[in-house]
């Protein structure tokens, strides 16, 4: 079950639109634990240079992304110490990105990292049912449908916080994910309590984006996808630009 976090880290599409006051809040970034390029204290100090008030950390749950079986304890500790350290400077949150692994929304990623996370982003990485293809390989028309179902399983998801990058999968590999298509995630999320992730790797204009969230009162969360050192905050900048 979703944990209760204490920063107002659900926004409202709506209001951001309204106010345009952009939390100065980053929820998805990666560390060399799996494919970012930054340590965890790294990413502390890139995020309390550029300002922000909360980050959490969002690893990747697939286990070949590292092969060391001791490293979500590892994960959880790095954080906890680091967040002591920078306690005046920044809330800071354990996560992982779980990929859903059926059209039900069940998520690939162990109970220690259930439990240990207090932010769980739920994705579409490679489609349930497609083992042995790469979603590259899908023909178009294939992976929209694919997308769309295990997006639909995410939006009824009780264990997730937030949809990471909806369209995403599908718009890289293989063809852009269609506007009515992700309307209809929107508002299954809505329903369920489930937010939506603004990503500026995937959903750019982000106006547009958000625009089609606010109009199905949706509550968003921003991610900025971050796996380097110079993109930690990215959402913040580029929502601050567009809005
Ligand atoms: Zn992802
Ligand atoms: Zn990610």
């Amino acid at each position: 079950m979703k944990k209760s976090i204490d920063y107002p880290y659900l926004i409202s599409a709506k209001e951001l639109l309204e106010n345009k006051v952009v939390p100065r809040c980053d929820f998805h970034i990666h560390t060399n634990y799996t494919d970012g390029k930054a340590t965890v204290g790294q990413v502390f100090e890139k995020a309390i240079a550029f300002g922000l008030e909360a980050i959490a950390f969002t690893e990747h749950t697939e286990p070949w992304h590292n092969l060391n079986p001791e490293w979500f304890s590892e994960y959880c500790k790095e954080i906890r110490e680091n967040r002591e350290i920078y306690k005046d400077k920044i809330k800071a949150y354990i996560g992982i990105e779980a990929p859903a692994i059926s059209f039900e929304g069940e998520l690939g990623a162990t109970k220690e990292m259930f439990d240990g996370a207090e932010f769980i982003l739920g994705a579409a990485h490679r489609y349930p049912g497609i083992e042995g293809r790469k979603v590259s390989e899908l023909k178009n028309n294939e992976a929209i449908d694919l997308e769309f179902k295990t997006l639909i399983g995410l939006a009824t998801s009780p264990l997730i916080n937030s949809i990471a990058h909806i369209g995403g999968t599908c718009s890289k590999y293989c063809t852009p994910f269609p506007t009515h298509l992700i309307r209809e995630v929107v508002q299954l999320a809505v329903k369920n309590n489930v937010a939506i992730e603004v990503n500026p790797v995937y959903h750019m204009p982000l106006r547009n984006f958000i625009e089609l969230c606010a109009e199905e009162n949706a509550n968003i969360t921003l991610g900025s996808n971050a796996h380097g050192f110079n993109d930690i905050g990215l959402i913040v900048k580029r929502i601050g630009e567009e809005i």
